[in-house]
C-alpha cells in the first residue's frame, strides 16, 4: 500500500498541468500508470451520451456525409455506440434515414405494414424492395382497423412465377397469435415455440395490434450491447443547423422517431444556436439535444443555460479541418476537453470530445480528461458501413472523406454549419477533402477499438469511466507534459522498416 501512495504523488494532477495557460493536445501529455487488480475484460465502458441517454460504448459517429448515413447508424447502434445522421440533404432524405434506423429492430412493431387479401404478390415485392422485409400480415381491408385474416411470408411467395396473383390465394391462414396485453417476454416465448417467423398480437375482436419478428430475437442475441430505446428500437441521432428554417427539419425528424439531435455549428456560442436549442427543448422536451461546438467554459455556460443535454467539444482538431489556420480561432483539444468537461460536470451535462481522435490512445486520453464519449469522423470513414464506394489510390484501397466545410461539401449545402450560404459566390473553406484507407467492416473494427480502450483504462488503473473521472477531479489520476522528443521516443523509432498492424499504431 505504501508503494501505491508514493507513485500517486508522482507526476501532476490535471488541474496543475492545465493551469500553465498553454494549449495542450493529446500528444502533448501522457498518463502515468495506475495499479491493476482486475482484468481488462472487467473494464466497463458504459457512459452517459447526454443527460438522459446511456450507451454501452462511448463512441458517436460524426454527422458528415462521408461518415454517417443509414448503414453506419444501424451498425454503430447495434455495437453499442450511436450514429448522428448528417443533414447535407433534403428533409425527406434525412427523415427516410431515421425511419430506416428506427424500423431496423423492434420489440413490438406497433405500426406494422399490412396488406389486404386483394393486394398481389407484386405489392409484397415492392415492400421488400423499399423496407427490406416481406412478412406481411393480411387484414380484411388492408388497415389495422379490421380483423387479421392471414399472413404472407417469403415461404408463400418465393417460387410463385405469377406475381399478379392475389394474396388471398397464397397467404397462410393457420395462424399462431398472442393476445393483446402479453408482455414482450411472453410474446417472445410463444414466438420461439411456434417456430414461425412472425407473431401477430391481436385484440379480443381479432384486430391486429402489433407484430413480433423472430429476426429481432436473433439480433438481440447477436448484439446484446446495442443502443436501444424503451420500445427496443435502435437509438438514432440526427444533426440540424442553427437556422430558423431548419425548425421544419427538427419537427420532421422528431415525428420520424429521432432520439437525440445535434445542433451542428463550428462555433456554437451564438444567438442562433441558443434559439435553436430553446426551440427544440421547448417543443420536443423528450428529445435530447447535443449543442456545440464549444471549447471554452463561457461557451459551455451559454448552451447549458439554453437547455443543452450534452456538449460537443472541439474547434479545429478534426483531421480534415483548417479552421485554426484560416480563422485564427479554436483551442487545443486536450485543454478544450478538460476545461469544458470540468465546468459542465457541475450541471450534470456530459461532454463529447469531437475531432482529432485518430486511434485508441487519443480516445482513451479524451475520455480520461473528462469526456463521456468521443465523436469520430476519420476513424470510421474508411469502413464498409461509411457512405461511398472504395477505389484505388497509389495501390491502396480507399474511400473519400471530406470536411463539411470543404469546397466540395459546401457546394452541396455543408456550409450551413459555418454560418454561410452554399450559394454565396466567394467561399472560404474551413476543411479539405481527401481519402482514407479501407478499414474493413465496423463489425470487426469496433470491437478492436473497444478492447484497446478497456486495456488503456486498465493501465490507468480504473474499471469504468465514472471512476476515472472521479480520479481526474480529486487528483489521483496523474499525468505529465511530454516534450516533442519524448513523443518521438513513445512512437516507433530506430527501425529500417516495420509492419504496420492492420488497424494502425495508435
Ligand atoms: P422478412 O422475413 O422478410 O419479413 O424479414 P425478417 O423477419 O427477417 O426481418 C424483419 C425485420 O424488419 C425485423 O427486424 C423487424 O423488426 C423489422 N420490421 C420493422 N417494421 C416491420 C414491419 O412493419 N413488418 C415486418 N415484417 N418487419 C418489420
Ligand atoms: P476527425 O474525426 O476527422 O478528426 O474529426 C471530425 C470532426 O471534424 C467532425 O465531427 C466535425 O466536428 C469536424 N469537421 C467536419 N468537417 C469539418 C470541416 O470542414 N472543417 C472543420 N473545421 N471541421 C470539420
Amino acid at each position: 500500500m505504501e508503494e501505491i501512495l508514493e507513485t500517486a504523488t508522482d507526476g501532476l494532477d490535471a488541474a496543475a498541468l492545465f493551469s500553465a495557460g498553454t494549449g495542450l493536445t493529446f500528444d502533448d501529455l501522457i498518463f502515468l500508470p495506475g495499479y491493476i487488480d482486475f482484468s481488462w475484460s472487467d473494464v466497463r465502458l458504459e457512459t452517459h451520451l447526454t443527460r438522459n441517454i446511456r450507451i454501452k460504448r462511448p463512441i458517436v459517429s460524426s454527422p458528415m456525409d462521408t461518415v454517417t448515413e443509414t448503414q453506419m447508424a444501424i451498425t454503430l447502434a447495434l455495437l453499442g455506440g450511436i450514429g448522428i445522421l448528417h443533414y447535407n440533404n433534403t428533409i425527406e432524405e434525412q427523415v427516410a434515414m431515421v425511419r430506416k434506423v428506427k424500423r431496423y429492430e423492434n420489440g413490438f412493431i406497433t405500426d406494422p405494414i399490412v396488406l389486404s387479401p386483394l393486394h398481389t404478390i407484386q405489392d409484397v415485392d415492392r415492400i421488400k424492395e423499399s423496407h427490406g422485409f416481406s412478412g406481411i400480415p393480411i387484414t380484411e381491408d388492408g388497415s389495422l382497423n379490421t380483423r387479421l385474416v392471414g399472413i404472407v411470408t417469403n415461404r408463400d411467395t418465393d417460387f410463385e412465377k405469377d406475381r399478379t396473383r392475389p394474396l388471398s390465394e397464397v397467404m397462410s391462414t393457420d395462424l399462431v397469435t398472442a393476445p393483446v396485453g402479453s408482455s414482450l417476454s411472453e410474446a417472445n416465448k410463444i414466438l420461439r415455440g411456434s417456430k414461425r417467423g412472425k407473431l401477430p398480437v391481436i385484440d379480443a375482436e381479432g384486430r391486429l395490434v402489433a407484430l413480433v419478428a423472430r429476426r429481432d430475437l436473433l439480433k438481440n442475441l447477436n448484439f446484446p450491447d446495442s443502443s436501444k430505446d424503451l420500445s427496443k428500437q435502435l437509438l438514432c441521432g440526427a444533426a440540424v443547423s442553427t437556422r430558423d428554417e431548419d425548425r421544419d427539419r427538427v419537427d420532421a425528424l422528431v415525428e420520424a422517431g429521432v432520439n437525440v439531435m445535434v445542433v451542428d455549428a463550428a462555433q456554437g456560442h451564438s444567438i442562433y444556436q441558443q434559439r435553436m436549442v430553446s426551440y427544440i427543448k421547448g417543443k420536443h422536451p423528450s428529445v435530447d439535444v447535443i449543442a456545440g461546438n464549444v471549447v471554452t467554459q463561457q461557451q459551455a455556460e451559454t448552451l447549458i443555460h439554453a437547455g443543452a443535454d450534452a456538449l460537443r467539444v472541439g474547434m479545429g482538431p478534426g483531421s480534415i479541418c483548417i479552421t485554426q489556420n484560416m480563422m485564427a480561432v479554436g483551442r487545443s483539444q486536450a485543454t478544450a476537453v478538460y476545461r469544458t468537461a470540468a465546468f459542465a460536470r457541475r450541471y450534470g451535462v456530459p461532454v463529447i470530445a469531437d475531432g482529432g481522435i485518430n486511434g485508441i490512445g487519443p480516445m482513451a486520453k479524451a475520455l480520461a480528461l473528462g469526456a463521456s464519449a468521443v465523436m469520430v469522423g476519420n476513424l470510421l470513414a474508411g469502413t464498409h458501413e461509411a457512405p461511398g464506394d472504395y477505389f484505388y489510390e497509389n495501390g491502396m484501397r480507399v474511400k473519400r472523406y471530406r470536411g463539411m466545410a470543404s469546397l466540395e461539401a459546401m457546394a452541396q449545402g455543408g456550409a450551413k454549419r459555418y454560418l454561410t450560404e452554399s450559394t454565396e459566390p466567394v467561399k472560404v473553406p474551413q476543411g479539405v477533402s481527401g481519402t482514407v484507407v479501407d478499414k474493413g467492416s465496423l463489425v470487426d473494427y469496433l470491437p478492436y477499438l473497444m478492447k484497446g480502450l478497456q486495456q488503456a483504462l486498465q493501465d490507468m488503473g480504473y474499471r469504468d469511466l465514472p471512476s476515472v473521472h472521479e480520479a481526474l477531479r480529486d487528483g489521483r489520476l496523474r499525468l505529465e507534459r511530454r516534450t516533442p522528443s519524448s513523443t518521438a521516443e513513445g512512437s516507433v523509432h530506430s527501425l529500417v522498416s516495420y509492419e504496420t498492424p492492420r488497424f494502425g499504431i495508435r
